[in-house]
């Protein structure tokens, strides 16, 4: 693939957060992004330089926008097969259909990783109420019940812990097929970001430890805190991952790490990540340039970090209600994404704190690192303080 000059239009399909950094990464290195999105003034279309507004699926839009640019990528998955393939017959598309055939299909995708031997828990496919008391007779209680497909925020997973869980969970998660799995008893949650480009170039940004809150991201620590041989294997992983999908383009790829010290991969997402959001301020090339400059052809710089570093993502009207603390906080590196509305459990920006090299704190530095964004709740001493860490439950990507 001939690399693209400056000037030449990078496509977006996606009107969020991630397109709005993919957007403005392409821009630094002289490229024009060009955003398909739903919504006109959504956080990619203020910072784009130009915009087809349209639905995923309607084909005009679609058509009118590849014949606009000169290489598609994506902030999210979620688009047609019928999509997909229209894009692809008019302009380069990476990363390929095939990839985001697999990765909106939780079958596909364990499917994919176990043949390419990748570790991971056990999986049955659920078609059947029988083919679930097989899976509950093999993998044992508990368990967990998930759609196959994204998109079902808060909807899309069960645990089941009896066999009286076992219709009801059936019944309620939908669409089947679903797909049930061995239940990880994990220390943490980890995820690499990895680039790859079309001349087989590959890079993983350091290992991520991931802590949700109320089933959403809250805080990323960068690099993560288990030993130096799992990190590197952690890399390896996404690294092979990467090479076996023949992936172009930037993928974030989250993993259990188990109480005996392995690795088990949860799912892969083949865009940028949440979780990679620390390099915006601690790698000299960040995940968002990585991304850009392995869709257009170009060369990737090592995915060095100069600093560690800590990544608060802020949620909805409570988050921001600490905006102006924020902005009066020095060393807090905030992050806006434009969105007007802050409504519970939306992802409205985030904030990077930045550590010398190898100097992340322990548990109660990172704490005390916090305290500026400690809410006004949490300052008075009513909010739970104990969501953080451990198995957390279901939560968007
Ligand atoms: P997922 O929808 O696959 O990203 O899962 C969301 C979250 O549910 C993960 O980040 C884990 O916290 C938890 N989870 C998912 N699958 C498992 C599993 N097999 N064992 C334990 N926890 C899991």
């Amino acid at each position: 693939m001939k690399p693209l000059c400056p000037n030449a239009v990078l496509g977006i399909v996606g009107g969020g957060q991630l397109g709005r950094m993919s957007a403005i990464a392409a821009a630094r290195l002289g490229f024009r992004a060009h955003i398909l999105t739903t919504e006109a003034d959504g956080p990619a279309a203020q910072v784009a330089h130009a915009v087809t507004i349209g639905a995923y699926d309607d084909h005009d839009a679609l058509r009118r926008f590849a014949t606009a640019v000169d290489v598609v990528t994506f902030e999210f998955e979620n688009i047609s097969a019928d999509g997909l393939d229209l894009l692809s017959s008019l302009c380069p598309v990476h990363p390929s259909g095939r990839i985001l055939r697999i990765s909106q299909d939780r079958i596909a995708e364990k499917t994919f990783l176990r043949d390419a031997g990748i570790p991971l828990a056990p999986f049955h496919l659920i078609e059947t109420g029988s083919d679930l008391a097989v899976a509950a007779e093999t993998l044992g209680y508990p368990f967990i019940l998930k759609t196959t497909r994204l998109g079902y925020d808060g909807k899309g997973q069960a645990r089941i812990h009896t066999p009286e869980d076992l219709a009801p969970a059936f019944a309620r998660l939908s669409p089947h097929p679903l797909v049930a799995e061995g239940m990880v008893d994990f220390a943490c949650e980890v995820s690499v970001m990895v680039a790859r480009n079309a001349m087989g170039e590959v890079v993983a940004f350091d290992a991520t430890e991931n802590r949700h809150r109320n089933g959403i991201l809250d805080l990323s620590l960068a690099p993560a805190r288990i030993p130096a041989g799992l990190a590197t294997r952690a890399r390896e992983l996404a690294t092979d991952i990467a090479r076996a999908l023949d992936l172009i383009g930037i993928m974030g790829v989250e993993m259990f790490v188990d109480r005996h010290g392995g690795l088990l991969v949860n799912e892969i997402a083949p865009r940028p990540h949440n979780s990679g959001h620390w390099t915006m301020d601690a790698c000299p090339v960040d995940q968002f340039e990585m991304h850009v400059r392995a869709v257009t052809g170009l060369p990737l710089p090592p995915a060095t970090r100069h600093n560690d570093a800590v990544m608060k993502n802020l949620i909805g009207p409570d988050d921001m209600a600490l905006w102006s603390r924020i902005m009066a906080t020095p060393g807090l590196l905030a992050h806006h994404y434009g969105k007007a509305q802050a409504r519970p459990g939306r992802k409205m920006g985030h904030v990077n704190m930045l550590f010398p090299h190898g100097g992340l704190p322990g548990e109660f530095g990172v704490e005390d690192a916090l305290g500026p964004l400690a809410s006004p709740m949490e300052v008075n001493g009513d909010a739970d303080g104990h969501d953080v860490g451990g198995n957390q439950g279901e939560h968007s990507p």
